[in-house]
């Protein structure tokens, strides 16, 4: 969504907005573009080098400030919120992007790949809405949560990420729900097939990674798979006042895949 000479049309200037994963795939691309559109953005990720990376490149043209943690762990979440608060003194945004994918037949799985599953897609969303709330209400906040299409078709293999994608789209209406009283807006982007490092690592598992890709490219009206810009300028709609009558609800962002039936 940029004007010919690279002017963002939509603007958050002045916004503080937290991206949890945003060192990598699609939530360094939302920290980019929101960056690029006036916010200032903490980048909290489990990953410290990436993290301190985009740090250094968002400042060379904004506010921005790493934080180093797990979202799946009270007490990470709990000081990145105090980080960001101490750093910027408000928080307008909070983008819950941080996923990881545990495949595998469900039966193989073991309790702890599932609870490591449920707790860093879902109970994180929990945990990050929990402590932003309260800095969130009042003023206009957004929250805006990376579900995926596997909130609502099912692949085989992926039992535990389907069930915490899906998870995420009822936490996104209960949160829009109880919250809404308080300003704050909850939505949901549901991404489809999107050229990410998480999706490079799927393809590495599949036995003939070229001819899955060729596969999945077919299964594409639009003829391509997505970027992680793709996605950022989702959440960038989503998160500016260019929304503001959009709440509890999500927004597919897959190139007319599902509705092809695949
Ligand atoms: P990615 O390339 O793997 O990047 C995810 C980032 O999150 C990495 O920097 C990763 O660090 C970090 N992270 C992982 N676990 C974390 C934790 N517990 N706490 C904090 N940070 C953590 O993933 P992506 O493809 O950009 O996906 C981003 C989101 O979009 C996920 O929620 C995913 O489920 C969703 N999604 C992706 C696709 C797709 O096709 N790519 C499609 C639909 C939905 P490390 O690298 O150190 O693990």
């Amino acid at each position: 969504m940029q004007l010919p000479g690279g002017t963002n049309l939509i603007r958050i200037d002045n916004k503080v907005a937290l991206i949890t994963g945003a060192a990598a795939g699609i939530g360094a691309a939302i920290a980019e573009h929101f960056s690029e559109a006036g916010a200032a953005v903490v980048v909290f990720d489990i990953n410290g080098e990436g993290a301190r990376r985009m740090e250094e490149k968002l400042r060379q043209s904004g506010r921005a400030l790493a934080v180093i943690g797990d979202v799946s762990c009270e007490e990470d979440v709990k000081a990145a919120i105090e980080q960001t608060i101490r750093e910027f003194r408000t928080l307008d945004i909070l983008i819950n992007n941080a996923g990881i994918e545990v495949a595998g037949p469900m039966i193989e799985m073991t309790s702890s790949d599932w609870d490591h599953q449920l707790n860093v897609n879902l109970k994180s969303v929990f945990l990050l809405a929990k402590y932003a709330i309260p800095h969130l209400r009042g003023h206009g906040g957004a929250i805006v949560n990376i579900s995926s299409v596997h909130a609502f078709v099912s692949y085989e293999g992926n039992a535990a990420y389907d069930a915490s994608k899906a998870g995420m789209l009822g936490l996104t209406r209960a949160l829009a729900l109880e919250h809404g009283r308080d300003g704050i807006r909850v939505n949901a982007i549901c991404p489809g097939y999107i050229d990410t490092p998480m999706m490079d690592e799927w393809l590495r598992t599949q036995p003939d990674a070229a001819a899955t890709l060729r596969q999945v490219l077919g299964v594409h009206p639009l003829g391509r798979i997505g970027t992680p810009r793709d996605v950022a300028d989702a959440a960038l709609f989503l998160a500016s006042d260019a929304a503001s009558f959009i709440s509890g609800t999500f927004l597919v962002v897959d190139g007319a895949m599902t509705v092809a039936g695949h």
